[in-house]
């Protein structure tokens, strides 16, 4: 029996298949979306219960369903945002193959692709890998020496602090997620111990507007990658981090010490009982700072470059410091019965059978185009733009793939015809 064929695969079911979903049938081109769970599950099943947005609901910008809401410079509950991901989901009716899981993508000897499926076997004239970026939670090997009664998560499998053992909990690593679950754990009353790693941080709020608001006027967002000063290098980078809980605010590590939240280093070995750290913690403060400050000094500039009438400049000192480094913690001294690994994860594209990766196994592509006639990412950060892995570039991004499959279509029908 002949596999089934599609014009277009879309692998994934999140913002990004389904934003791309989206701008297929506005062109007009049959295709099918596999998703091997449902459709942005992530929302519901990896984020913590106090998850909120970090950028403003008016960058939840996703084909024709642009945030309606009463609060655009709010940031929306995981409840609420689940609602308004659910309400795009019936919004597009995109053709769902929801409990597929993708197994394997090949390019076919005469062109187009074989895709094996959970379903069975089907080809594609063109596929588009939107199937996100965060596949593979990482726990370093380390962990493996710690002793087997201290509970162990990921931030993916966090979920808030009555469902931790009781006692203090350490948190590895100060990205968005490994800053807001602290904050999470220390609003609870827990005693909690961060290892504080070389993520930025910015200001919620400056001069009057959201920093975001202020980038966005700044046009910040609509900067390609290759005309970031870091190029493809930027899509390395961690993110900045600050919250959008209760109207949003800024993160600062220091003032949560002050609070009594227990700083460390970077996490660098571990036996059965203690962790050992960098003695890097000054640094790493003094650099999160350092960004936040220069952010706020770019908006200064832009408001005088504009004569912009904006509340008075301002610059972080810091609340705290630390008044020496400590190398090693005793997890029985100090009474931690959990950790939480924010240390991010990895991709795995180990089904995607085409020449598309770069030295370091990363997708290598322009604006999502591979070299592979008909191949195409969709939805990483900085895939194009800041926006692309988030709510406000996606649509753009989509929406320029959807003009790719349409012209490599057009060019295939011109060859069939000579
Ligand atoms: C903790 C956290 C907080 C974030 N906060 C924000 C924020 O405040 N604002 C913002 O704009 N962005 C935020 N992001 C970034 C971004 O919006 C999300 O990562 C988003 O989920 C990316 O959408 P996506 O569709 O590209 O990927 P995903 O949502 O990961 O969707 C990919 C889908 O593909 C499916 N899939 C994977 N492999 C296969 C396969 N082989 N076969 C079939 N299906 C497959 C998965 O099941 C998944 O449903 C956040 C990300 C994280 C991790």
């Amino acid at each position: 029996m002949q596999p089934a064929h599609y014009p277009v695969v879309v692998v994934g079911g999140g913002q990004a298949g389904l934003s791309m979903s989206y701008y297929l049938h506005q062109a007009g081109i049959d295709h099918v979306v596999f998703e091997k769970h449902s459709a942005m599950h992530v929302w519901h099943d990896r984020r913590w219960d106090s998850f909120c947005l970090v950028t403003p609901n008016w960058q939840c910008q996703l084909p024709g369903f642009d945030y309606a809401g009463a609060a655009p410079h709010g940031f929306m509950r995981k409840d609420e945002l689940n609602e308004y991901l659910a309400a795009f989901k019936r919004a597009v009716a995109a053709p769902l193959r929801e409990g597929v899981a993708v197994l394997r993508v090949a390019p076919l000897p005469g062109g187009g692709y074989g895709v094996s499926t959970a379903a069975g076997e089907f080809t594609a004239d063109q596929v588009v890998v939107a199937s996100g970026g965060y596949h593979l939670p990482v726990i370093p090997r380390l962990a493996e020496r710690l002793a087997g009664d201290i509970v162990q998560l990921h931030s993916e499998e966090y979920r808030n602090a009555a469902s931790l053992p009781a006692g203090g909990v350490l948190v590895v690593g100060t990205g968005q997620s490994g800053a807001q679950i602290a904050e999470d754990l220390h609003l609870a009353g827990r005693r909690v111990f961060l290892a504080v790693g070389k993520a930025p941080r910015c200001a919620r709020f400056y001069r009057g507007k959201d920093v975001v608001d202020w980038l966005a006027e700044m046009r910040y967002y609509d900067m390609p990658v290759n005309a970031h000063p870091l190029r493809e290098g930027v899509r390395d980078n961690t993110n900045h981090y600050v919250t959008g809980r209760d109207g949003g605010r800024d993160i600062d590590l220091r003032k949560f010490a002050l609070e009594g939240m227990e700083l460390y280093g970077v996490l660098s070995d571990a036996d059965r009982e203690n962790l050992y750290f960098k003695e890097n913690l000054r640094e790493n403060l003094d650099a999160a700072d350092a960004v936040y400050n220069g952010i706020n000094a770019s908006i200064d500039n832009y408001i005088e470059k504009h004569a912009i009438d904006a509340g008075a400049p301002s610059v972080y000192m810091p609340v705290w410091e630390p008044a020496a480094e400590r190398s090693r913690l005793n997890l029985r001294e100090a009474g931690i019965g959990a950790i939480i690994w924010c240390i991010g994860f990895t991709a795995d594209f180990s089904w995607l059978d085409a020449a598309v990766f770069n030295g370091r196994g990363q997708p290598q592509h322009v604006r999502g185009v591979t070299a592979q006639p008909g191949l195409y990412f969709l939805g990483l950060p900085w895939l194009h733009t800041w926006g692309s892995g988030r709510f406000s570039g996606v649509a753009r991004d989509a929406r320029y793939l959807a003009e790719c499959i349409q012209s490599h279509r057009e060019a295939a029908t011109r060859v069939a015809a000579t």
